[in-house]
């Protein structure tokens, strides 16, 4: 067991434990999913060991390959990344939760995958809070129709907004934005109440905004192994 990985766990918590009770939140009702994207299946394994019960992926190739490693392992799956429709399938069979859903093509592509048995898929709709639009995310512009167009899907429940904070914005507006954007959400969906947002930078800020899932990644595992 890697000792520093329980150290780092220990640490995030008791910080996020802090901000909650900063923000006068209840942290008991906060869900900190470790991000795994680029570590071993054996990390995974010794997170779950760990007492860790949600982790998050960003690619899908990488979600099913260690949903494979690990098919005993009793752990919430969120898939975080940017999905391409063709993939909306693969993605479904191994996610417990995907938080990035941007299009109208994507839900009905994860609709039609649903299981025999039509069990409902947990989804957040991803809000692209950057002028970029290939950083993922629907135009906040655009996200009455998009929520309106999922909540329709019959196997697809709307959970709340997701985001990234911007690089070139101070994370305390960018997520009181998000909140906004929660806010017109729940005008569409009303229990539609969960904000997935804080990364290692900025979770702090993220738990001030009302985030209600913290997606971090590096302050727990430690740095990505290198990558391509
Ligand atoms: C990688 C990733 C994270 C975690 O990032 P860290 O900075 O390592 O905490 C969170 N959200 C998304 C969408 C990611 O891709």
């Amino acid at each position: 067991m890697d000792r520093d990985l329980a150290a780092r766990l220990d640490e995030v918590d008791g910080r996020i434990a802090q901000a909650a009770s900063d923000a006068g939140r209840d942290p008991a009702l906060l869900t900190r999913i470790v991000v795994t994207k680029f570590h071993s299946a054996e990390l995974v394994r010794e997170l779950a060991a760990l007492g860790v019960r949600d982790v998050g992926e960003n690619k899908q190739q990488e979600l099913t390959a260690k949903r494979a490693e690990l098919p005993d392992l009793d752990a919430n799956w969120h898939f975080i990344g940017q999905i391409q429709t063709n993939k909306a399938r693969a993605v479904r069979a191994a996610a417990s939760i995907v938080h990035s859903v941007d299009r109208a093509r994507l839900a009905d592509a994860l609709d039609a995958a649903a299981p025999d048995d039509e069990s409902v898929l947990d989804v957040l709709l991803q809000v692209n809070l950057t002028d970029d639009p290939g950083r993922g995310g629907v135009e906040p512009a655009e996200l009455e129709s998009l929520a309106e167009h999922v909540d329709g899907c019959r196997t697809l429940r709307v959970r709340g907004v997701m985001a990234v904070a911007p690089l070139d914005e101070e994370p305390a507006s960018a997520f009181a934005r998000l909140r906004a954007y929660s806010d017109r959400l729940r005008a569409v969906v009303p229990d539609a109440d969960w904000m997935s947002a804080g990364m290692t930078a900025d979770f702090v800020e993220a738990i001030a905004a009302g985030a209600t899932h913290l997606r971090i990644g590096s302050a727990i595992t430690g740095p990505r192994p290198m990558h391509g």
